[in-house]
């Protein structure tokens, strides 16, 4: 097993490629992402449906459908490279330590167990220890997650309790291990907006209590500016732009991120109109040559569509891959008109 130095990531994928298979075609799900997180990072990676984001994770978790195989890439976590991990040597890490929550809780438990059973066989599964002291830790782990009364809980069956609680008890049983990376695929996304803003709350204040990194998979732009400490935006099966939060938010680059921040509702328009990017994400099956995002942006040139944009180091955490940030973008602008 091959080790890696002291400086490496505790998680880090390379330039990964998944490829979905259907019927006649095969969609380029995912094509060269590449992205690290480090402990106690909270990473959200964003973008619309079907632009790779959630087939991303899948494929660091080897949770792919059947019809998806990585192509190729490499995943490095804490520094074992699990790329060709088989599926019994990947139980041996989901779960404990690395963790996955779903947009559904109540697809994520069982309605015939206890929640208090269900967090102890996590626990029986992974940890070595006495009935008395799971039975210990299931409790802590309900308090930790803002379940109140959790000696009352813990013999309670899912439909005994609220959307929100499922889903705090579904967080209570993915942290059971104490796993080093936490995957949120749209945890919020099955609950209403008030239980949304309380889990959303839950796993801001998570951070400051446990060293685990956290990976939020979302499409909403809005929800992370809280939460992430860094962002990747997704299209097309590709990375367009990443950085800090403050990068990501105050100094955008791309013009897709900026479409993707004009669409967050603002709480003081009350037009009742929500700002969407005209437009439809490309086919993967298949794709553009030239930028993915180019059919749709008002700022495209000649070039974007015929060549891929290379990506621009704006800083040490930065980088987006568009054109205008490349140095004879002015040139070319000049040069082509604008093409839109
Ligand atoms: Fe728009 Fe061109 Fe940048 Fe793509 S490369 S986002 S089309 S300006």
């Amino acid at each position: 097993m091959q080790k890696w130095g002291p400086k490496m990531s505790l998680l880090e994928v390379r330039n990964l490629y998944i490829n979905l298979q259907t019927h006649d075609n095969v969609v380029q799900a995912v094509r060269g992402v590449s992205f690290s997180l480090e402990p106690k990072d909270t990473l959200a990676i964003v973008g619309e449906s079907g632009s790779g984001k959630s087939m991303t994770v899948k494929g660091v978790m080897k949770l792919l459908p059947k019809s998806g195989r990585i192509d190729a890439g490499q995943v490095i976590f804490d520094g074992r490279d699990i790329t060709n991990y088989s599926d019994r040597q990947m139980r041996g890490l989901n779960g404990s330590e690395i963790s996955m929550i779903f947009q559904d809780p109540m697809t994520s438990l069982n309605p015939t167990m206890t929640i208090g059973k269900q967090i102890m066989e996590v626990l029986r599964e992974h940890e070595k220890m006495s009935a008395h002291a799971m039975k210990e830790r299931a409790m802590e782990l309900l308090g930790l997650v803002g379940i109140s009364s959790p000696e009352k809980r813990f013999d309670q069956y899912p439909h005994q309790l609220s959307g929100g609680m499922r889903q705090r008890v579904v967080i209570a049983i993915a942290l059971a291990c104490n796993p080093k990376v936490l995957v949120a695929d749209e945890p919020t996304t099955a609950l209403d907006v008030t239980i949304q803003a309380q889990i959303l709350d839950l796993m801001k204040s998570l951070q400051s209590k446990i060293n685990t990194s956290i990976i939020l998979i979302t499409h909403n732009l809005g929800v992370v500016a809280n939460i992430a400490n860094k962002v990747a935006v997704m299209y097309g099966g590709q990375i367009v732009e990443s950085g800090t939060v403050d990068e990501i938010f105050y100094q955008t680059q791309h013009p897709y991120t900026l479409g993707l921040i004009a669409s967050i509702p603002k709480i003081h328009d009350d037009s009742g109109t929500l700002k969407t990017i005209p437009g439809t994400p490309p086919d993967l099956i298949d794709p553009p040559k030239g930028c993915p995002f180019a059919p749709r942006c008002d700022r495209a040139m000649k070039v974007c569509h015929l060549y891929p944009p290379t990506y621009t180091q704006i800083s040490d955490t930065h980088c987006s891959a568009c054109w205008l940030q490349h140095p004879y973008a002015q040139q070319a602008a000049g040069e082509e008109g604008h093409h839109e």
